[in-house]
């Protein structure tokens, strides 16, 4: 490696964490691991006890993977391999949090925290790149967002980073707070505030509320990027300035928005843009379509900027974005006389996302006599809501020609169709796909869509399979 500096050595870990290291390892740690069915050789391991299953039975795997040192328990020191090299701390979580604040603390990085409702990964990773043109930086792993997701991402943060992007999510009021006061960003960005998980809070404005508490956690002197166009904006700067926030950048299409767009461009698997971004004007090239995509970049064009990074270093970086998996990854499905088109969102969804998707298929080109068909699952954890927001889907769905539903909430998506655009509808996944199969035809594209618990992935996967 060319760089020979370790990212932990056993005494700052005792250190951090107040632990007491057993057993002998050769000192250098490469990186942090909570899945020994990842983890690589170097790494540490945390033997967190999870709801269904408890690190300590993983500490042997850890070692014949090659771990340098295992953080378990001190009542369960017992219990592991003789010899093992062990840091033994009172609760493993608490000393992955309190490694997470030692990385936090050590490092000069500017650092960039990222919550939301919808467009948290897509903004993170176009934050990696666009700061990665800049200076090294280091970004959460996928969605690792949660009480483990965030610890582990710092901890394993490079001291001599530039910057530093993480990822901060919720399901609950009060989890954002938490994880912001470890994070401790320089800049904080919300990307939009939509009825996502809507079933664990009263109303949208509690939603803003529950994303508001990111604030709390930035540095002082720090600055807030919030979306202008969004209903709850007043909201969002009234909470940044109670806690004593100065620089509130707004960022949208409307004209007292600070990162603004000026024009766009979108294209099926792309888009081209203009921006001011606080006064210097960009443009850019995206490497994802939909104008929600390019909203979010706004977002990531000021950040980057009040982060100290180059404007125009990062707006050219943003060409290279691509889909994560099933966040819109095409492939081509060898159907008779020609090939169709899959985008397989099958990722996830809520409402806002699913009309983001849909907006996409609409603006798809298709040859022939392709047709845009949308293949829908249900949107999960919607409450009593569900139905109405799953009815409410109609208008967007019209830019589909065919549409295919599945689960029972999609039935009153199904219900609300005029006949002409019904494809079919089935009570779940496995069930829809050999009634999609049995229709696609040459120049078709297929979009997948539903919450994960849907399942729609292993619609999207069949389909592969079977063309
Ligand atoms: P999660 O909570 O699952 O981690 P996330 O907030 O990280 O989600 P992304 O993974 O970036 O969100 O995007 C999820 C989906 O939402 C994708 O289908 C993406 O295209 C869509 N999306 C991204 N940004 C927006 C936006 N601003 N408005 C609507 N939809 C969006
Ligand atoms: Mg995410």
């Amino acid at each position: 490696m060319a760089d020979a500096v370790p990212l932990w050595t056993p005494e700052t870990l005792v250190q951090a964490t107040g632990g007491t290291l057993l057993g002998v390892g050769d000192g250098a740690i490469n990186g942090v691991s909570i899945d020994t069915r990842t983890l690589q050789p170097a790494d540490m391991f945390f033997a967190i006890r999870g709801e269904n299953s408890d690190g300590h039975a993983y500490v042997e795997a850890a070692i014949g993977r090659g771990a340098a040192l295992s953080v378990v328990e001190r009542g369960r020191v017992e219990d592991m391999p003789p010899g093992a090299a062990l840091l033994a701390v009172d609760d493993v979580l608490g000393a992955l949090e309190a490694v997470g604040r030692a990385a936090r603390a050590r490092t000069e990085a500017r650092i960039v925290g990222v919550t939301g409702s919808v467009g948290k990964t897509t903004t993170k990773e176009a934050l990696l790149l666009s700061l990665g043109a800049d200076g090294p930086t280091h970004a959460s792993a996928a969605s690792y967002n949660n009480h483990w997701g965030v610890p582990l991402s710092l901890a394993r943060m490079p001291e001599r980073s530039a910057y530093g992007v993480f990822e901060l999510g919720m399901n609950h009021a009060g989890e954002i707070g938490p994880l912001a006061a470890m994070v401790r960003p320089h800049v904080a960005v919300i990307t939009t505030i939509e009825p996502v998980h809507i079933a664990q809070f009263p109303n949208v404005e509690a939603i803003a509320d529950a994303k508001a508490e990111i604030f709390s956690g930035v540095e002082p002197g720090g600055a807030v990027v919030l979306n202008r166009d969004n209903p709850q904006y007043t909201r969002l700067a009234d909470a940044a300035r109670a806690v004593d926030i100065k620089t509130i950048v707004g960022f949208g299409e409307t004209s007292s928005a600070q990162a603004r767009l000026l024009s766009i461009a979108l294209q099926s698997q792309s888009s081209t843009a203009i921006a001011d971004i606080m006064g210097e004007t960009v443009s850019f090239k995206v490497g994802l379509p939909g104008r929600h995509i390019v909203q979010n970049m706004l977002a990531v064009l000021a950040a980057a900027k009040l982060a100290g990074a180059d404007l125009c270093l990062a707006a050219l970086a943003l060409s290279s974005l691509g889909p994560p998996p099933g966040r819109g990854v095409r492939t081509r499905l060898g159907v008779k006389g020609g090939a169709a088109t899959l985008i397989d969102e099958s990722y996830n969804a809520n409402s806002a996302s699913m009309r983001a998707a849909l907006a996409v298929l609409a603006g798809v080109p298709v040859e022939g006599r392709g047709r845009r068909i949308a293949v829908l699952g249900d949107m999960l954890e919607l409450g009593a809501a569900g139905e109405a927001m799953h009815r409410d889907l109609a208008p967007a769905a019209a830019g589909a020609d065919l549409v295919f539903c599945a689960g029972s909430l999609m039935r009153a998506l199904w219900e609300a169709l005029p006949a002409g655009r019904r494809g079919a509808w089935a009570p779940d996944a496995q069930a829809l796909l050999p009634l999609v199969a049995d229709r696609v035809r040459a120049d078709d594209v297929l979009m997948v869509k539903g919450s994960n618990g849907s399942r729609m992935g292993s619609l999207a996967r069949g389909l592969i399979e079977r063309f």
